[in-house]
């Protein structure tokens, strides 16, 4: 593996918040969120007692895509040095995750999430570095519904496409089967992106709203061989919009709608508790309690860089949900 060039990133855990604007979802609740310093966040309870959360970053409201995407940048752009990356949206739904992670519609530009940033950016720096090194770029999609992972970038219609993960591999992909696509060009990855959504909107059609109660992971796979060495590179980027953080209220919930709240539960404090882990240099690292961590288990220690980012909604009536996410953030640093 290739070091040169890396962006000096203190520690392997970061954790940055974004605010979302108030309004968007139609609630119009007043905020209980009060913006500091760049890296704290104060909340209001219901009874005025302010509390501050500190964060590697803190992002209101009116910050735009691209100010989001210049702190992640140098993060992506390690992946073309060898380093194994994951960035994960974390958050209530409605706080802003798909924003971030995929953004508005492809045709505004100044709208697309850090998806699209970062395969353009590692578009330009390989060519860039072209004298020097050759890299193939390939892209995989998968989703997480239920402790089940689902190919989302098959061409097979109305397969249920489901994979299984197994033992780790030394590539750090531990999905046989899953589909792979090369990407070169925007275009290229605007049609993935669309095969993509519709087999997300294919399943969706069948359980309704899934898509705020799945995981999606798009992982964009890069190797590289120096053309004068023959030295080679492998790396792995994990772009994750998670399943939506709320908690369901149980009572009355039964059948589908538990498994999924339990699924998703159990997904995400696997993950808390295994950054956790990772953060404190634990020995033992649960990652065999959830498909996402098991998933992920490669890119997440070692040298791996891990960035999560916080969504959490503003409005007063989020703001126990809120104070969940903050915790959650404030727990895994
Ligand atoms: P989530 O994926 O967490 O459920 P979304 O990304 O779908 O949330 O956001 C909910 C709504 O708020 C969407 O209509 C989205 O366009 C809007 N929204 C979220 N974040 C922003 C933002 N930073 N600026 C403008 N609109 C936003
Ligand atoms: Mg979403």
């Amino acid at each position: 593996r290739l070091y040169n060039q890396v962006q000096d990133l203190k520690g392997s855990i970061r954790v940055f918040c974004r605010v979302r604007p108030v309004g968007t979802t139609g609630d119009s609740t007043p905020s209980c969120l009060d913006m500091g310093t760049e890296n704290e966040l104060a909340v209001y309870d219901k009874s005025g007692e302010r509390k501050v959360y500190k964060f590697d970053r803190v992002f209101c409201g009116g910050s735009t895509q691209e100010q989001i995407y210049e702190d992640v940048q140098g993060l992506v752009r390690s992946v073309m040095d060898g380093y194994n990356v994951c960035i994960f949206a974390y958050g209530q739904t409605g706080s802003g995750k798909t924003h971030t992670m995929t953004g508005t519609t492809v045709d505004d530009v100044a709208g697309r999430g850090i998806n699209y940033r970062a395969l353009d950016d590692l578009f330009a720096l390989r060519t860039e570095r072209d004298t020097e090194m050759s890299y193939t770029i390939t892209a995989q999609m998968l989703e997480i519904y239920n402790e089940t992972i689902r190919d989302l970038l098959s061409e097979e219609q109305g397969k249920d496409n489901k994979l299984d993960i197994h033992v780790t591999q030394p590539s750090g992909l531990n999905v046989p089967g899953a589909t792979q696509i090369p990407v070169d060009t925007t275009s290229d990855v605007l049609a993935m992106m669309r095969v993509g959504a519709r087999n997300r909107h294919s399943a969706e059609t069948r359980m309704n709203e899934r898509s705020s109660r799945s995981h999606q992971v798009l992982t964009i796979i890069v190797d590289g061989v120096n053309r004068v060495t023959g030295a080679k590179s492998h790396a792995c980027l994990h772009l994750v919009d998670l399943a939506g953080s709320e908690r369901t209220d149980k009572s009355g919930v039964e059948g589908e709608r538990m498994r999924e709240a339990n699924a998703i539960n159990t997904s995400l404090s696997a993950l808390g508790t295994v950054m956790n882990c990772l953060a404190s240099k634990t020995k033992h690292v649960p990652f065999r309690d959830s498909k996402l961590t098991q998933l992920l288990q490669d890119s997440l220690q070692g040298n791996a860089k891990v960035t999560m980012l916080m969504h959490v909604a503003p409005e007063g009536s989020s703001h126990l949900e809120t104070v969940s996410t903050l915790n959650f953030g404030n727990r895994v640093a």
